[in-house]
C-alpha cells in the first residue's frame, strides 16, 4: 500500500528520509552487526548516539551551556508531576495559566502532589480558543507554568511572558523545534517526543542546572527516578533509556538540520499552516476554531457550517453525521486520522514537522471536493 498523509495529532509522521534510513541500518548499524534495538545503552556502539542527539539539541535550540538536557521516559505526562516535586519546593506555590487540558492536568497534577496552584489565567470563558495575554507576573511563586502550544485546542503563544526572576515552565510537547525559540527565558522546557522528534518513548528535557534539586530538597517521598539530578548526574543513564528511540531523534535532528534548523523548518511550517488557515478563512463550508493571534502551526481544529445549528437532535444527528463522512471520505482517499479531539468536535489537522506540504495541498484539495458535495 501507498503511504497516507498521516495528520495524527501524535504519535505522528516522521521524515520518510528517516524511516529509511532506519530500515536500512535495521540490522547493522554503523558496522556494528547490530540493530540499535540489540545494544547494550553502555556500550561503545550506542554511547555515541545518544552523544550525539544531544549535541544535536544543544545546536539547533541553541541550548546555554548553563542547562542540561536530559533524555527521559515516562512522556509529557510524568513532567507534569517531575515539575512539582523538583521544583514546587520553597514557596511550595506555583502558578498556572490554564489554557486546556494538558495545562489543567498538569496543575492538578501539582495539587495533587502539594503545590497549592494558582490559576493566573486563564482563556475558559471561550473554551479555551485562544492565549490569555499574561505580560508581566509577580508573586510568591516557585515557578510559572504554560503549555506553550496546545494540541488539542490548536493554540499557540505568541509572546513569552516575563516572569522576573520565577523560573518559567513551559509544555513545548506539539511544537518543540517547530519554530526558533529562546530556551534562556526559560526554567524548564520539556516535550514528549512522540508529536515532532521521534517514536513515543522519549521525553526531553532542558533544564536551568541552578534549578536542579538535590534529592533531599525534593517534595517528601519523590521518587529516585523522578528527580531530575538523578538523571543529569548520569548522562540520562541511571537507568536503561528507550535506545531505539534515542537513536530516531538523532536522525529526526539530523534531518531539521539539513532542513534549515529551527529557523528553516519554522518557514516551511508557516507555510503550510498559512496555506490551510488562508482556505479555511475564506471557505462558508468550514472555519478554523483558534482565534487569530493564538494559532498554532501545528495542530488546526476546523469545523463545518453544520456546527453553527440550533442544537436541536436533529442538527447535531445532522453534524455528527457529516463529521463522520469527513473522515470516513478523507481516509478512503489516503489522508488519515483527521477525526477531532472530543473537546472541541469536528476535524483536526495536525501538521508536524515531517508532514510536507504536497500533504497539506492533498488536504485542502479534499476538502474543496468534499464542500462542494455536501
Ligand atoms: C501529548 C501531550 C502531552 C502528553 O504527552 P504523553 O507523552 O502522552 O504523556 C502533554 N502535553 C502536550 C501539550 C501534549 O500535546
Amino acid at each position: 500500500m501507498a503511504r497516507v498523509y498521516n495528520f495524527s495529532a501524535g504519535p505522528s509522521c516522521l521524515p520518510e528520509e528517516v524511516l529509511k534510513e532506519c530500515a536500512a541500518e535495521m540490522l547493522d548499524c554503523n558496522g556494528t552487526g547490530q540493530s540499535v534495538m540489540e545494544m547494550s545503552h553502555r556500550s561503545s556502539a550506542f554511547e555515541p548516539i545518544i552523544e550525539h542527539a544531544e549535541a544535536q539539541v544543544r545546536k539547533l535550540m541553541n541550548v546555554p551551556s548553563n542547562y542540561k538536557v536530559l533524555f527521559l521516559q515516562g512522556g509529557g505526562s510524568t513532567q507534569f508531576a517531575m515539575v512539582a516535586q523538583n521544583l514546587g519546593i520553597n514557596k511550595k506555590k506555583a502558578a498556572y495559566i490554564e489554557t486546556g487540558v494538558w495545562a489543567k492536568k498538569a496543575a492538578a497534577e501539582a495539587k495533587h502532589l502539594g503545590v497549592e496552584v494558582d490559576v493566573i489565567a486563564s482563556s475558559k470563558d471561550k473554551n479555551y480558543s485562544y492565549i490569555p495575554r499574561v505580560e508581566k507576573v509577580t508573586g510568591d511563586y516557585d515557578y510559572v507554568y504554560i503549555c506553550f502550544n496546545n494540541t488539542i485546542m490548536g493554540t499557540h503563544y505568541e509572546y513569552i511572558p516575563d516572569t522576573g526572576n520565577i523560573p518559567l515552565v513551559a509544555d513545548l510537547s506539539s511544537c518543540i523545534l517547530s519554530e526558533e525559540i529562546d530556551v534562556s527565558k526559560f526554567g524548564l522546557i520539556f516535550a514528549g517526543a512522540q508529536k515532532n522528534l521521534a517514536p513515543a518513548g522519549v521525553t526531553l528535557v532542558i533544564i536551568r542546572e541552578d534549578l536542579i534539586p538535590e534529592p533531599e530538597k525534593c517534595l517528601p517521598g519523590t521518587p529516585t527516578m523522578s528527580m531530575y539530578k538523578t538523571h543529569s548526574e548520569n548522562g540520562s543513564m541511571y537507568n536503561t533509556p528507550p535506545c531505539y528511540t534515542i537513536y530516531v531523534l538523532d536522525k529526526v535532528l539530523n534531518w531539521i538540520e539539513k532542513n534549515g534548523g529551527a529557523a528553516g523548518i519554522n518557514k516551511r511550517n508557516v507555510e503550510k499552516a498559512n496555506y490551510l488557515y488562508d482556505y479555511l478563512d475564506n471557505s462558508d463550508f468550514y472555519f478554523a476554531t483558534p482565534e487569530k493571534g493564538s494559532r498554532s502551526l501545528m495542530n488546526v481544529p476546523f469545523l463545518t457550517k453544520y456546527s453553527k445549528n440550533d442544537g436541536s437532535e436533529e442538527a447535531q444527528a445532522k453534524e455528527k453525521a457529516i463529521n463522520s463522512k469527513f473522515v470516513k471520505e478523507a481516509e478512503a482517499a489516503g489522508l488519515v486520522n483527521l477525526k477531532g479531539h472530543r473537546l472541541v468536535g469536528g476535524m483536526r489537522a495536525s501538521i508536524y514537522n515531517a508532514m510536507t506540504f504536497d500533504g497539506v495541498k492533498a488536504l485542502v484539495k479534499f476538502m474543496e471536493d468534499f464542500a462542494k458535495n455536501n
